[in-house]
């Protein structure tokens, strides 16, 4: 069967992944997960998938944090279901309030317009925050100070593969440094001045770009503009040391004080995804395309009919948002030069 034969060697063409790494050496690195309480039946499920398809093998800690005390209920339920170390923080007030410099008049007045330009989350000051913590400040947080690497879990999302190796031993091993599963354009409203802010900080720190970079992942021409292509925040598996150097923190400060997350709506994940294209080269960057991830709407799903079986896959691969028009993983695989799954639709 010809079918079959040639779906064989593309798994053996895609099968990056080692089952299992040489030498067992623990590697520094939890789960670390930001939500309210309410929030707990959605993220419980979230939790139980990444326990089920990976951390059940590996026991790695869950490090949560709150800007207002997680109940006990929250902590008695969620210490169940994690097979490592659960830690608990509240979020301090430095952390999860406005600078000094921020006009909060004028703050309250982009939320009033951006309400009524139908901008989502336009009027809620709660997501700036959250856009502004996860940012500049999850990172570091007193508890995740004992890791080098994290993976952020949300609610609402789940995992849809088998992981059948330490995704934190692998990123290591291979010198990745951040590790994505979605990718996706921006809504341009809540970012009109980010990359202004950004090309006036890289001519400002041209010592930060990193050589052979993915700038043309994020830029259709060069540097001029920003195309809007991001990774998805809400999955991230990546080395909390590249939030702690010296090139992000001056990156981080230097959009605080423009503003932005306030006066417009900066999300973390485009100010996370260019940081990592423009700070790192390209190679430290990796596509998980085996994790089979869902959040909301979007939804990442091999396509490979045996590796989904392989991997006990649950999702539906015409669900895959891998190369819809909307996604920018097509155009990742375009600028990396790796080949495209043949059952990709052009
Ligand atoms: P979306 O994924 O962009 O739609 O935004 P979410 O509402 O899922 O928020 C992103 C993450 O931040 C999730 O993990 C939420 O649980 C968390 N989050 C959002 N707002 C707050 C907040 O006000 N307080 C806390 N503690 N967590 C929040
Ligand atoms: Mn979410």
């Amino acid at each position: 069967d010809k079918e079959l034969q040639q779906g064989n060697a593309q798994i053996e063409s895609q099968e990056l992944l080692p089952i299992a790494s040489p030498g067992s050496e623990r590697v520094k690195a939890t789960f670390v997960t930001l939500a309210r309480n309410k929030e707990l039946y959605a993220l419980i499920e979230s939790m139980r998938s990444v326990e089920d398809r990976f951390n059940h093998k590996y026991n790695y800690d869950w490090v949560f944090l709150n800007d207002e005390p997680f109940t006990q209920e929250f902590k008695d339920l969620t210490s169940a279901i994690v097979s490592g170390k659960t830690k608990y923080g509240l979020i301090p007030k430095e952390h999860w309030s406005y600078p000094e410099w921020i006009d909060q008049d004028k703050a309250a007045e982009t939320r009033k317009k951006m309400k009524a330009d139908g901008i989502i989350y336009g009027d809620l000051e709660s997501y700036r925050h959250m856009c502004r913590f996860e940012s500049g400040f999850f990172w570091r947080n007193p508890l995740l100070d004992e890791y080098d690497w994290y993976w952020r879990v949300e609610p609402e999302t789940k995992v849809h593969c088998d992981l059948d190796y330490d995704v934190f031993k692998w990123m290591k091993d291979n010198n990745k440094v951040y590790g994505f599963t979605i990718s996706i354009h921006e809504f341009d409203k809540t970012i009109p001045t980010l990359w202004k802010h950004t090309k006036d900080f890289i001519r400002a720190h041209p010592e930060h770009l990193a050589h052979n970079n993915l700038m043309d992942f994020i830029s259709n021409d060069g540097g001029d503009t920003y195309n809007l292509c991001h990774f998805w925040s809400n999955f991230e598996v990546a080395n909390l040391n590249f939030w702690r150097s010296q090139a992000y923190r001056e990156y981080f400060e230097y959009l605080d004080r423009a503003g932005g997350f306030f006066y417009e709506r900066w999300g973390d994940a485009p100010v996370h995804s260019i940081a990592a294209a423009l700070f790192l080269p390209r190679d430290k960057i990796h596509y998980f395309e085996d994790v089979g991830y869902n959040h909301g709407v979007y939804t990442q799903c091999p396509l490979n009919n045996e590796f989904r079986y392989k991997h006990k896959c649950h999702c539906n691969p015409e669900k895959d948002f891998t190369f819809d028009g909307y996604s920018c993983t097509g155009r990742y695989y375009d600028v990396m030069k790796m080949p495209k799954p043949k059952e990709a639709k052009e």
